[in-house]
């Protein structure tokens, strides 16, 4: 029994065995004087065994996603199926006498570079769909997973990180904990794995230290892997997971009351959504509108650009899901960590100051057009709310109206319907647009801080590098203040102002949030009941002292004595504390 200091991601008691998930990169290594017979056999099983993994995932998706996006699963079973790819492998081994993922590696990327060649840009993608396919029956005949849609039985995923397609395909029945190398609180894995209650943790070099079949046990919020758990340690382990479910079931009372601290100050809790599978969550839950829709996700993972239509029904379908409230559609945010090759991104040193966001729509006007008059005839279906991603200057609010302007001019000549008072607001992520917020709050009907970026931008820290992630901290005095200069301009300007980063649901931090006068918090739904319960337990005066208090701190740890110690308990004052990934402080008292 040894164990392992990860950063804590996603909450909850993980426990079985590892399967290490391969990056769909690695490939073959040539071995010659095989026995042909038998690589050619060999060859046809994995081949055939692909097909297969391909069904599953390829049902699953159109269960899950839709009929479009599981269009794609059939198109690689056909390639799987192609006679002239079939005959140009067997040929291969027999002439070389070589091991058959040597020759699947040959001709697969032969074939790759006649589609790359090509000077038609839908073929051009297929050559990514031909690496994907020789890659998943390389590593079925390497005896390596390579993808997770396939596994039937429960299993501790381990990988170097988890692409949006994979973390669209994960079976919480089998998928007991995630354990990837790269990563964060704020990735699109962490926050899929949140709202899917998986237990997550971020190890550096997992994939090497860990192995295929080895037993492991680990709390989410804790990040510690244990490996090869003696009895005595599981015994603790699954003391604490009765644990957990006993909060579940406490927190649970509250489903469906008004989330109001002790003395009636009521809280909006409102949802995050990035894809349209995740909506049998939200309308499960207690929250009645969505605070976040990421769009971008529709975006990625395709190979063509969804049409007007096409979006038109995804956001129809959400806001009739949630009739009772409003959907706050962002639009799209690709760039930075999420990428999409149907965009022209050139290679950026700098992703995250990039092209990204707002900064791409406005040069891809068709594009953006497009999603916004989908999302305008939408809004004749229930209560939509626009809002635009990476603002940080008032030029690009001003460019952004009138090219929606523009889009409801047109569908009022074409005689559609919408609402022509929708409002429009803006994320407030970059330090810009803090240090503007007042000039900013009299164009726009809401601002919705983005802590994810904000912390980010603010502290000059790469969200997902792990190297420098004890600076990536909400418990910062900058982002702190940075905070509540948005909530003043807001509150001063009489708009709406929420939270639709993490940070939102940070239970330490929720008297601040009150405090500064923000009311409305946006979040996985999953996080609901904990941050309701939390709120039941607290006064609004509670949150005015802790802003007075952290109005004097001047580093993290200044603040986490105020916070994680707040003035109106009597807890004694940590000496000595440990952040981990800017997350976690262990207290040493
Ligand atoms: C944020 O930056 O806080 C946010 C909600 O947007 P995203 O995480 O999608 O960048
Ligand atoms: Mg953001």
């Amino acid at each position: 029994m040894h164990t392992i200091i990860g950063i804590p991601i996603a909450k909850g008691i993980a426990h079985g065995p590892v399967r290490i998930i391969h990056d769909t990169s690695m490939e073959a290594v040539e071995r010659l004087g095989c026995n042909t017979v038998e690589e050619i056999q060999i060859f046809h099983d994995a081949r055939n065994e692909a097909i297969g993994e391909i069904e599953t995932i390829r049902l699953n998706t159109m269960k899950n996603i839709g009929e479009h996006e599981s269009k794609i699963f059939e198109a690689h079973q056909s390639i799987l199926e192609d006679p002239e790819m079939i005959n140009q492998v067997e040929a291969y081994i027999l002439e070389k006498a070589c091991c058959a993922e040597w020759a699947l590696t040959v001709v697969g990327n032969r074939i790759r570079a006649i589609f790359e060649s090509m000077d038609n840009a839908y073929m051009k993608e297929r050559a990514i769909d031909i690496k994907d396919i020789t890659c998943r029956v390389v590593n079925l005949i390497m005896g390596h997973y390579s993808d997770v849609g396939s596994i039937n039985e429960p299993y501790v995923l381990v990988g170097h990180d988890l692409t949006p397609s994979q973390t669209s395909t994960l079976e919480t029945k089998y998928v007991k904990g995630i354990i990837t190398e790269v990563g964060g609180k704020t990735a699109h894995s962490a926050i899929i794995a949140t709202l899917l209650k998986i237990p997550y943790v971020v190890i550096e070099k997992g994939t090497t230290l860990l192995k295929d079949g080895d037993d492991v046990v680990f709390d989410g919020r804790e990040g510690i892997v244990v490996v090869d758990p003696d009895q005595s340690c599981l015994d603790a382990y699954h003391a604490k997971e009765k644990q957990l479910v006993q909060e579940e079931e406490k927190y649970a009372g509250l489903k469906g009351k008004v989330c109001k601290t002790q003395d009636n100050m009521e809280v909006e809790l409102i949802a995050n959504i990035s894809q349209i599978k995740d909506l049998d969550y939200i309308v499960k839950s207690d929250a009645k509108s969505v605070g976040l829709f990421r769009t971008e996700f529709i975006f990625m993972d395709q190979d063509r650009l969804p049409t007007e239509d096409e979006q038109y029904e995804i956001y129809k379908k959400i806001t009739t899901a949630m009739s009772e409230g409003y959907v706050t559609i962002r639009t799209l945010d690709i760039g930075g960590d999420k990428e999409s090759p149907l965009f022209n991104i050139p290679k950026e040193d700098n992703p995250f100051l990039g092209y990204r966001g707002i900064r791409l729509c406005l040069e891809e006007v068709e594009i953006f057009k497009t999603q916004l008059r989908a999302i305008l005839r939408a809004s004749a279906h229930g209560k939509i709310k626009i809002m635009f991603p990476m603002i940080a200057t008032l030029t690009e609010i001003r460019e952004t109206k009138s090219i929606l302007d523009s889009c409801k001019k047109a569908l009022d000549l074409e005689g559609n319907i919408y609402d022509k008072n929708i409002e429009v607001g803006i994320m407030i992520e970059t330090p810009a647009a803090v240090v503007m917020a007042d000039v900013f709050a009299k164009e726009v009907d809401f601002f919705s801080i983005g802590t994810n970026d904000l912390i980010q931008y603010t502290m000059a820290v790469d969200r997902s590098n792990l190297k420098i992630s004890a600076l990536y901290s909400q418990y910062d005095p900058a982002v702190l203040r940075n905070m509540k200069i948005i909530a003043e301009a807001a509150n001063k300007e009489n708009i709406s102002v929420s939270i639709c980063g993490e940070a939102a649901a940070d239970i330490k931090l929720l008297p601040y949030w009150l405090g500064i006068g923000i009311h409305k918090l946006s979040m996985s739904v999953a996080l609901i009941p904990e941050v309701k319960w939390t709120i039941s337990q607290m006064t609004s005066t509670q949150g005015i002292e802790v802003v007075e208090a952290l109005s004097k701190a001047g580093d993290v740890r200044e603040v986490c004595n105020v916070t994680h110690h707040p003035p109106y308990t009597k807890k004694k004052v940590a000496t000595k504390s440990i952040i981990l990934g800017g997350y976690l402080l262990l207290d040493v008292l």
